[in-house]
């Protein structure tokens, strides 16, 4: 029943053309799709990735233009990893555009740390083209890794201990990106606060419809409170809150995001779903500009 891995992670941003131009342009994703936020069509949410859009390797954006600020802190993730076969290609990238990047290393392998225009923590590894691992803090991880050993397929371990607080990692079994979690047990930091520059939520992949009910059941009877299934236009979505704090979300592979514009040509023209496209003239209008990449 395990999730295959991290399906994708979803940023609150400030305005949208910066956003753009560092994920899109030192980073290397792809855009591989414009639309709106579905609850919201004022808003745009952009979703970024390897050319294909693969889930797994889906990082998606909110932007709003005169968001203040959110604060990292315990209830949230707090940082996504994106993983790149290639790392000096990108830190050559983010040299020439002038981002400051920090190296480290972390359970003996280098990690390369930078801010994204509006200060959410962006770490790069080597790895599979994707999302690497996205950080959880917690005031008390235990719960949150009970889930996702018990629910999710998740193994536990290792762990960093140690006055910069402590940090334990956990891994699905195999191959491809979005496979690791990690959580940070900060007792004493502060509440996350939702703004610019936070991770609004993160999904894991169901394989199809079934696999989702699979993994709801299981949730449910843990007495986690599950929502109904949403209509994403790209997967099919359920969401919920885990105990720690953190939005969690559930969302299929299929269909994908090639399912309204063609696989060459994903993310260069906005795209809505059929019940937003009679009033596309008054969304377009109320849209911040937003240029190509
Ligand atoms: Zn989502």
């Amino acid at each position: 029943m395990s999730t295959p891995g991290l399906h994708h992670v979803t940023l609150t941003s400030g305005a949208p053309q910066p956003a753009l131009d560092f994920y899109a342009g030192p980073l290397g994703l792809h855009l591989v799709k414009r639309t709106v936020n579905f609850d919201d069509p004022g808003v745009h949410h952009l979703y970024f990735g390897d050319a294909a859009g693969s889930p797994g390797s889906i990082l998606t954006l909110f932007p709003f233009p005169d968001a203040r600020r959110g604060q990292a802190g315990i209830g949230a993730a707090s940082a996504v990893a994106l993983a790149t076969p290639d790392p000096r290609a990108r830190l050559e990238a983010l040299a020439s555009a002038r981002v400051e990047v920090t190296a480290a290393e972390r359970f003996g392998a280098p990690v390369w740390c930078v801010s994204d225009p509006d200060g959410l923590s962006v770490e790069l590894v080597e790895g599979p083209e994707g999302l690497a691992w996205a950080t959880l803090w917690l005031a008390d991880p235990e719960p949150t890794a009970r889930l996702l050993t018990e629910v999710f397929g998740y193994a536990s371990g290792p762990e960093i201990g140690g006055a910069n607080g402590h940090r334990l990692r956990l891994s699905l079994p195999g191959e491809g990106p979005g496979r690791m979690i990690e959580l940070c047990r900060s007792g004493s930091g502060p509440r996350a606060r939702p703004g610019a520059g936070s991770i609004h939520h993160i999904a894991f992949r169901a394989r199809d419809r079934a696999h989702q009910d699979a993994l709801v059941e299981a949730l449910r009877s843990r007495g986690e409170r599950v929502t109904e299934r949403k209509d994403r236009q790209y997967f099919e979505s359920v969401y919920f809150r885990e105990p720690g704090g953190v939005l969690f979300e559930i969302a299929t592979d299929p269909p994908g995001f090639a399912v309204d514009e063609p696989a060459d040509a994903l993310g260069r023209t906005l795209r809505l779903p059929p019940w937003l496209e009679e009033s596309r003239d008054r969304i377009e209008a109320r849209l911040p500009p937003l240029g190509a990449r």
